[in-house]
């Protein structure tokens, strides 16, 4: 069993897909064991994609995230952690798999619905990041 993270971004949020992406995941197997609806502040969305701090996206990804609510939620099941960034597709929606919520919703690469811990380490730190 895995735990992973993920966040239905503020265009997610907007879009009013919160169900649609939940019902998407219990219907693979998967279970949400917990959830939260908050705003990020600059320094949170900062902190949170640190990793990418001398990207050229980077002020414009922090921008984004903290533009409205987002829903941060912990992704319980085996093999958890690749399910879920399956099930997302690609960073570029031009590019993710028919079927998948990102190919389905999102409009860009900036703008691309939701986020998936990457490896068992970022899931960690994430899960730790948004919930005690
Ligand atoms: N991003 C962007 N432009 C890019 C690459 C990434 O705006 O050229 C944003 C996008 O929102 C992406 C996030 O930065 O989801 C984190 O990038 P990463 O490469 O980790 O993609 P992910 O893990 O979200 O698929
Ligand atoms: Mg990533």
């Amino acid at each position: 069993m895995e735990e992973t993270l993920s966040i239905i971004k503020p265009d997610g949020v907007g879009k009013k897909i919160i169900g649609t992406i939940f019902k998407r995941f219990e219907d693979a197997g998967l279970e949400i064991v917990n959830i939260k609806r908050l705003t990020l502040t600059t320094e949170k969305a900062g902190e949170f994609y640190y990793m990418h701090k001398d990207r050229p996206f980077y002020p414009e990804l922090v921008k984004f995230m903290t533009s409205g609510p987002c829903v941060p939620f912990v992704i319980k099941g085996e093999n958890a952690i690749l399910k879920v960034r399956e099930l997302m597709g690609a960073t570029d929606p031009s590019e993710a798999d028919a079927g998948t919520i990102r190919a389905d919703f999102a409009d860009s690469i900036d703008k691309n619905i939701i986020h998936g811990s990457d490896s068992k380490e970022s899931a960690e730190r994430e899960i730790s990041f948004f919930f005690d």
